[in-house]
């Protein structure tokens, strides 16, 4: 029995709260229409407790099932904020806002969980909590990490905690997930390095930042080759260097931008380290000055290896064995929903999107064929997580 039939019968309702959101997007935290029609309908549905201004536009509705002798509490994570791209399609429902968009499916993520919460509501036929987390500012605003610093685990009892998203190329019906790091660390330096400008026929009476430069960033790709283990992942990439306007002037200051992408906190760390290492000691070789901001963005996402078999568990009564990837390779893309991760055990799966444009692209849409399949996942996690008695 793969979809749930009374997910299947909401289908079309789903779909029209996806087109809806589909249509009015909002970016980061000012998702106030979008959190607003959550917040009514998660009352509409009875939700037991329905909390607003979480993470400051974050949505929690609180689902009691029928008994709580399990005492038992999962939360099930959306995101709901849209991307700042000129939409592409020629969708009756497309953008009515220019240069915002549903690039990246979180409309149908918010209205997949709306149909979980929907159902939930109705049959309550579990033993314990569930826990409907609507969160703001996913790209690129670090709404979730805003809801846990708002007290969400806490406040709310929350034990265990799954995300899920879309994705193109898959095919609709399908998952994929994997134990351990699923998506990357996304972090960035600036580095300014100071020597001693001077004329170019007299570079004894100058520091050249240039040439320190070239030394910082070959230097910097030993990181990969040299300090991290061959098993391990790491991307160390210099982006900008920037020194010097002219061909007889050697340039007092030299600037650099790079990322650094890793799949594990440990990795991260080592990485940061060698960074800073490398370049204070390479510049005191040649007698520069540096100055580096170095900013950790979203963290690695981190599967647990037990909740991911019970996800995957749930997934194969959905869509199959074969339906099923439990092995997928990890992105090098990052993700906020790592945040919540951190603080609970959980798991974070891909839906299958089937063939549409990729995440971000402008002429990306969401399939509502494949909401039934998220949100009987959605139920099903709450079903077979805390089986009623
Ligand atoms: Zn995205
Ligand atoms: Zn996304």
């Amino acid at each position: 029995m793969p979809i749930i039939n009374r997910v299947a019968d909401l289908s079309d309702e789903i779909a029209t709260w996806r087109r809806d959101f589909h249509e009015n997007p909002e970016l980061l935290y000012d998702v106030h229409r979008t959190a607003g029609i959550v917040a009514e309908k998660l009352k509409a549905f009875g939700c037991d407790e329905v909390v607003t201004g979480i993470g400051q536009t974050g949505v929690v509705g609180v689902i009691r099932g029928r008994s709580n002798g399990s005492g038992k509490v999962i939360g099930l994570r959306a995101d709901m904020d849209a991307l700042p791209i000129e939409e592409a399609t020629d969708l009756p429902y497309k953008s009515r806002t220019p240069g915002k968009m549903h690039a990246c499916g979180h409309d149908g993520h918010t209205a997949m969980l709306l149909g979980a919460a929907k159902y939930l509501t109705e049959t309550r036929n579990f033993d314990g909590t569930a826990i409907m987390i609507f969160q703001p500012a996913e790209e690129g605003g670090a709404g979730g990490d805003a809801m846990v610093k708002d007290g969400l685990m806490e406040r709310f009892g929350v034990q265990e905690v799954y995300g899920m998203h879309n994705m193109p190329g898959l095919p609709v019906g399908q998952f994929a997930v994997r134990p351990g790091s699923i998506m990357a660390a996304a972090d960035r330096f600036s580095i300014t390095i100071e020597g001693k400008g001077s004329h170019a026929a007299r570079p004894h009476d100058g520091i050249d930042t240039i040439l320190v430069a070239s030394h910082v960033v070959t230097a910097l790709q030993s990181i990969a080759s040299r300090n991290v283990d061959p098993l391990e992942s790491v991307v160390v990439s210099v982006c900008m260097i920037k020194a010097g306007e002219t061909f007889n002037v050697i340039p007092q200051t030299a600037e650099i931008l790079g990322t650094v992408r890793t799949l594990s906190p440990a990795v991260q760390d080592l990485a940061e380290g060698r960074v800073r290492a490398i370049l204070e000691n390479v510049c005191a070789a040649f007698g520069a000055k540096a100055t580096i901001e170095y900013w950790r963005g979203y963290p690695v996402t981190v599967n647990d290896v037990e909740k991911t078999s019970f996800i995957a568990g749930v997934a194969k009564q959905i869509a199959g064995e074969s339906g099923v990837d439990t092995a997928v390779q990890p992105m090098m893309g990052s993700e906020d929903f790592s945040f919540m991760l951190n603080e609970r055990p959980g798991a974070y799966i891909f839906v299958g999107n089937g063939d549409t444009a990729g995440l971000h692209h402008p002429a990306y849409n969401f399939d509502d064929d494949a909401a039934p399949y998220g949100v009987s996942l959605w139920a099903k996690i709450i079903e077979s997580g805390m089986p009623a008695r």
